[in-house]
């Protein structure tokens, strides 16, 4: 048995989805931009993805680009937004603590640049709240990112408010809504939303395409040049199998989102009540305003990696909250955000489910992680000074 628990890192890619892209491979294999039959076939079909794109959102297809991917659409953004700033002298850039790095690490890049980045720190909770965009803003405030859901803890920020401050204060509003989109109801006119990415691989789409989305008259900078493609936005020759395959795979998220999202939180909401009966364990992030898929948790004494090849023996394909990065093992940044000390920040798992996961797959999960963290702690140096009082519980 393979349970698949790492659907905010990847998913599956949906019959639908290769359905509508086999097509575009094998018969309408064009070049978008040649004026021959074969060509405006492909050019057809990405007009189509683009309406279909446009339509989940609620805007215009001429508002939509299409890039290689989520990270894409956030550096294009990001630069877009700067650049407006720099013409108008606001250097001053609002966001949070626990953004992706594809936001992150452009930030950093426009820090070096000049810019004044803000970075909202996260309540203990997983949340980031109107109220602190408001306080933060400023005249020379140029644009504010805010994701509209965290990839680790699944936390669902108030983008709706966020952008109506945004609105009112007259600042470009951008959400990474890599996380959200087709899982979460998106209208980008009602959540005052300027500039918004998404990534086809997180909603049962191929990799290497996604969509970043900008209100009619804001200009954009080009993170590819060449041709002029994608209204001259985006050089490349289009993706237009991945295009078409990300456009069909979220309107069909879309369309039964309510029925995935009813089934998906009964099983998260098992898993949470079973695996929170772990001594000295604790949820991460908030159980309300919470994506349906999503469970992360810290378990006192234990390493996050020993936990994930243990259980990937057990069959269970699961992810920890911690990157590796540089050969260094770093905790993740989104768990020190929301306060966990280091040592608790690296005995960290993250399981994402989707609509395909069972209760048979819930049970089995239920049985192998209580079973994997009592072992991993009989063997911990940590843990035993943590019995013996040596150390105190943190958790
Ligand atoms: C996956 C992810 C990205 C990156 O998307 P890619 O398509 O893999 O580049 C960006 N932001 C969030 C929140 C994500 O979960």
């Amino acid at each position: 048995m393979t349970v698949y628990a790492d659907n905010a890192a990847t998913t599956r890619m949906s019959r639908t989805a290769l359905d509508a892209m086999l097509p575009a491979m094998e018969e309408n294999y064009g070049n978008p931009s040649s004026l021959h039959s074969v060509g405006q076939r492909a050019a057809e079909l990405l007009m189509k993805s683009r309406e279909t794109v446009a339509r989940c959102l609620n805007c215009q297809p001429r508002e939509i680009i299409f890039t290689s991917g989520g990270s894409e659409a956030d550096n294009q953004a990001l630069l877009s937004a700067a650049a407006i700033g720099r013409r108008k002298g606001k250097m001053h850039i609002i966001s949070t603590a626990f953004e992706h790095h594809a936001i992150l690490h452009t930030l950093k890049k426009l820090e070096k640049e000049g810019f004044e980045v803000e970075l909202l720190p996260v309540h203990e909770n997983g949340m980031v709240s109107a109220q602190q965009v408001a306080d933060a803003i400023r005249e020379d405030t140029c644009l504010v990112t805010v994701m509209y859901a965290n990839n680790e803890i699944g936390s669902i920020l108030p983008i709706e408010e966020i952008g109506a401050v945004c609105r009112e204060k007259g600042v470009l509003f951008h959400t990474d809504a890599v996380q959200a989109a087709g899982h979460l109801p998106i209208d980008v006119q009602a959540q005052h939303i300027d500039m918004l990415s998404l990534s086809g691989h997180k909603f049962h789409g191929p990799k290497g395409v996604g969509a970043l989305y900008v209100r009619g008259g804001i200009p954009l900078v080009n993170v590819i040049e060449g041709g002029a493609q994608e209204r001259g936005k985006r050089a490349g020759t289009e993706n237009v199998p991945g295009i078409a395959g990300m456009a069909a795979a979220l309107e069909e998220a879309c369309a039964h989102m309510e029925e995935n999202r009813v089934k998906v939180t009964a099983l998260r909401d098992k898993l949470i009540a079973g695996l929170s009966r772990i001594p000295h364990s604790a949820v991460n992030g908030d159980l309300e305003h919470r994506l349906p898929g999503n469970v992360n948790f810290c378990f006192e004494g234990i390493e996050g990696e020993s936990l994930l090849l243990l259980l990937d023996a057990a069959g269970i394909c699961a992810s920890s909250g911690s990157a590796c990065t540089s050969g260094s093992l770093d905790p993740s940044h989104v768990l020190l955000a929301i306060g966990r000390p280091h040592e608790v920040a690296h005995g960290s798992l993250r399981l994402s489910l989707c609509e395909w996961n069972t209760q048979e797959e819930v049970d089995h999960i239920l049985r192998e992680v209580p079973r994997v963290v009592e072992y991993l702690r009989s063997m911990s140096p940590v843990w035993k000074d943590l019995e013996s009082g040596k150390k105190a519980f943190m958790l």
